[in-house]
This record gives structure tokens, C-alpha cells and sequence, in this order.
């Protein structure tokens, strides 16, 4: 059996453990939990611009872990960061003294605003599975962009920032597995 050795958090000895983007991990102990950053992922969040004193391996899951959806934005669906951008303002309107370190968080999403506001804009999520392999999926666009095609835009005019595969997701819902499948199946014949 693979057993797997679990890392002791500030918290406590973690339970489980979850990878939910690459080098972005969530730990969860008995009494709390929160996520664990590699160091590749700590410096790309000072690449971003995160304040330094925000920028470490742990961060605790009631609010710390917002610092991570916003830094890395674009790797959590847009409700998650909108929720995290919420908290981020919350806490620094609420709290004074202790909320130094929120008011410099607050600064940076400022600043960083245009991608995080960016990410928050993709109101619409196109929800559903491949009809192949039953694989689920979930694209977010603009709502104006999706009515568009809807009303018989052509969907690289009305979702021009879509990726082929999402584009895929939207006109036949075949994932981009199947569709190397059935490609290497024509091949052979
Ligand atoms: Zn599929």
C-alpha cells in the first residue's frame, strides 16, 4: 500500500491532503487546516507583487487562503475569488490595529485589480460532461459574450479569449482525451 507521509502544519498533524493546483496543496487537520504553497509557488507569488510579509508556505484556511486564490486568480473559478477579494476588504475595514497587514494585502489587490477583477467578470459558467467519457467540466465566460453566441455570433467573434478546447466544451462538449482518441482511431484505419 502506498502510504503516503503526512506533513505536520502549524495546526497540527494533517488528516488528508489535495493538490488543488499545481504546487498548491490543501491540508486539513482535526481542529483546522489551510494550504501549503511550494517554494516555486512562494516565488511566483512575489512575482505577482503579493506583499512580502504575505508570502510563506502556510496560510490558514478562514482567511489567509484568500492571499493565494488572488494571487494566483486564474486558477480558481471566478465566485471562489470574488468571494476571496470580499475578504480581503472585509477584514481591512473591520479590524485597525491588527489590520496592517490586511491594509498592504488591500493595496496589492489595488494594484493587481485589473486581473483579479478580470477573473471576477466571468459571470457565466457553462457547466456539463463530455458525452464520451462522462468527464465534468466547467468554463467560465462573461455573460455578454455568451448571450452573443447564443443570439448566432460565431463563437471565436463572441468568445474570442477562449481557449480551442473550452471553445470545444461550448459546441460539442467532447474533451480534448476523446477527441485524441478518436483522431488516433481515424489514423489507424
Ligand atoms: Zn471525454
Amino acid at each position: 500500500m502506498n502510504q503516503e507521509i503526512m506533513p505536520i502544519t502549524p495546526w497540527g498533524p494533517a488528516l488528508t491532503t489535495e493538490e488543488v493546483t499545481a504546487g498548491v496543496t490543501i491540508v486539513e487537520t482535526e481542529g483546522h487546516g489551510g494550504m501549503r504553497l511550494t517554494l516555486g509557488r512562494q516565488t511566483e507569488m512575489r512575482l505577482a507583487g503579493v506583499p512580502e510579509e504575505w508570502i510563506k508556505e502556510w496560510y490558514e484556511e478562514d482567511c489567509e487562503v484568500a492571499v493565494v486564490m488572488l494571487a494566483f486568480c486564474d486558477e480558481f473559478d471566478p465566485p471562489s475569488v470574488a468571494r476571496a477579494l470580499k475578504m480581503v476588504v472585509g477584514i481591512a475595514d473591520d479590524l485597525d490595529l491588527l489590520a496592517a497587514r490586511w491594509k498592504v494585502l488591500l493595496a496589492w489587490t489595488g494594484s493587481s485589480g485589473t486581473k483579479i477583477n478580470e477573473r471576477i467578470a466571468l459571470n457565466y459558467c457553462h457547466s456539463g460532461t463530455c458525452p464520451l467519457c462522462n468527464y465534468p467540466f466547467q468554463v467560465y465566460v462573461r455573460e455578454s459574450e455568451y448571450l452573443g453566441w447564443k443570439s448566432g455570433v460565431l463563437i471565436q467573434e463572441a468568445m474570442p479569449d477562449l481557449s480551442l478546447d473550452d471553445r470545444e466544451r461550448f459546441q460539442t462538449g467532447i474533451c480534448h482525451g476523446c477527441w485524441e482518441t478518436m483522431e488516433r482511431q481515424l489514423d489507424d484505419e
